[in-house]
């Protein structure tokens, strides 16, 4: 079997507070940092993107604020985080910077990837930085962040970056080396390597729904588990604890592997053909039945009328001359610009609507054809 993190075209890595701060003196994990920029390189130079979701904020700046010991509340841990961010995005842009890799400082809320306008400027603005080759250094908006609207862990903040960005890897580093059966300490406790669906089973390993029993970190690896594989993203929980973290994960060491059963396009079309109501209508010509037929997107200049109102990023019918829904995709702009253009050359879009917007009505990787392959490739 061939290493999944070996074949991965987009990897998000999530880095927790425990690996990077050390928990007697509250400063940073110098070497262990460095080797882990390296294995990141390393990836890079293999032709994978990375994203790296990074902890580590409260647990940086609770000192300098002369908060060093006990239980922090809910607005110290805020104020700790304002003054550790500085310090973490700082050491993640000079560690990369020794590889020659641009850091980019992402800090989001639990808004900004629920919202499907936020959302859509996210995964925007993140393939932009990719494109660009740099690293996107993602951690939670915690200062702002509040109770009720907060994640509060980068499991889940990751799972839902990897999602967003269609990535087909997630790797959590944690002091844990992977999903054990029963809490590691207990005896009988087994190492589960590989896992293809959250059942209750997995669920009650993590202390789910049984509470007091697994360690509540791994809870929200599970949760995170969930949202990876609903997005054809593979997941793996390995071990921080050492140097060249990911290189020992390429190399075959003891981790638990979660496998998605689709790749990310396919979850994505998946999930644009069957969970959501179509809000407008697309009629096309001919001549763009023929190119969606053969794969390629939709163009302003092959729709012939449009009804409906519609947001970006909303799911459209894409209907055919003789009246046959033949597609479902989420539109690249609004029912009033769509009006607008549609009919025209893409090389019009810009004189039209006075600003340069996408070339397609709708990419063909948001785009599903509803005839024959539901997969539309
Ligand atoms: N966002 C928090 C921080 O940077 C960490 C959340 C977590 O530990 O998962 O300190």
């Amino acid at each position: 079997m061939k290493n999944r993190l070996e074949q991965a075209r987009r990897i998000v890595v999530k880095v927790g507070s425990a690996l990077l701060v050390d928990e007697k003196s509250g400063t940073l994990k110098a070497s262990w940092l460095s080797s882990l920029v390296d294995d990141i390189a390393d990836l890079r130079v293999r032709g994978a993107d990375i994203i790296l979701v990074s902890s580590g904020a409260i647990a940086l700046g609770r000192r300098t604020l002369g908060l060093a010991k006990g239980k922090l509340e809910l607005p110290q841990k805020q104020a700790a985080a304002a003054v550790g961010q500085i310090a973490l995005a700082q050491a993640w842009a000079e560690a990369l910077r020794t590889r020659n890799i641009v850091a980019a400082q992402v800090l989001v809320t639990l808004h900004d990837t629920e919202e499907r306008r936020r959302y859509l400027n996210g995964r925007a603005t993140l393939g932009t930085l990719l494109e660009q080759g740099a690293v996107p250094v993602i951690n939670e908006n915690d200062t702002v962040a509040t109770t009720e609207i907060r994640y509060g862990d980068n499991d889940r903040l990751a799972a839902r970056v990897a999602s967003m960005m269609s990535a087909d890897c997630l790797v959590l580093l944690s002091d844990i080396d992977g999903l054990y059966s029963a809490p590691p300490n207990r005896k009988g406790a087994e190492f589960i390597p590989e896992v293809r669906a959250i059942t209750p089973e997995i669920e009650a390993m993590a202390g789910k729904p049984v509470s007091g029993v697994g360690s509540g970190g791994m809870i929200t690896k599970i949760d995170a588990a969930r949202i990876a594989l609903g997005a054809g993203c593979n997941m793996v929980i390995a071990s921080g604890h050492v140097e060249h973290p990911l290189r020992r994960i390429r190399s075959g060491e003891r981790v638990t592997w979660f496998l998605a059963e689709a790749t990310p396009l396919q979850s994505r079309k998946r999930w644009i053909a069957g969970t959501l109501q179509p809000t407008g209508r697309l009629t096309i010509d001919d001549g763009a039945k023929a190119a969606l037929i053969r794969g390629k997107s939709l163009l302003p200049a092959g729709v012939k009328a449009i009804s409906g109102s519609f947001s970006r990023g909303d799911t459209v019918s894409v209907i055919a001359a003789d009246g046959q829904e033949i597609a479902r995709g989420l539109v690249a702009y609004d029912s009033g610009d769509a009006q607008r253009i549609k009919g025209r050359k893409s090389s019009e879009i810009e004189k039209e609507l006075g600003l340069a917007g996408r070339d397609e009505l709708i990419h063909r990787d948001d785009l599903v054809m509803m005839t024959g392959n539901a997969d539309g490739q």
